[in-house]
């Protein structure tokens, strides 16, 4: 996630980090207000218009779409997960998870190179976990 805003020329400071991994973690959409009382249970420090600013900046970096359901509150909805990568064995179908901030990096530049519309990532290794590697001997 750092990676990915600092090649859209964004700094990830500790405060937008707390209120970029709030977001993502709240699995619907929400306004600012919502999230705002979810960042103040993690760091009271924090004001709603930092909240706000940074909600405006998530939509700006192509991760979130502002919507509106004509009840005059703008809710903001994620286009992506956080993106993750997934190891994913053919044997046993576990998954594990891994840190991919500086390959999403990279994707994100290589769709901005090709003008290409970047919905979402999908980032998957196949093959066999450490246990079914052991169980194959
Ligand atoms: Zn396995």
């Amino acid at each position: 996630m750092k990676e990915f805003l600092r090649t859209k020329g964004f700094k990830m400071t500790p405060q937008r980090e707390l209120i970029f991994r709030a977001f993502f973690e709240l699995e619907r959409n929400v306004s600012a207000e919502e999230l705002y009382e979810k960042v103040k249970e993690k760091d009271s420090s924090i004001g709603f218009s930092t909240v706000w600013r940074n909600l405006k900046l998530i939509c700006k970096v192509g991760l979130a779409q502002e919507i509106n359901i004509g009840d005059g509150i703008t809710r903001y909805d994620r286009l992506t997960k956080v993106p993750h990568g997934y190891l994913f064995c053919l044997s046993c179908k576990k998954t594990i998870e891994f840190n991919v901030d500086q390959v999403v990096g990279v994707l994100a530049q290589a769709a901005t190179d090709h003008k290409f519309k970047n919905k979402g990532f999908k980032i998957e290794v196949q093959g066999y976990c450490k246990d079914c590697q052991k169980k194959k001997k």
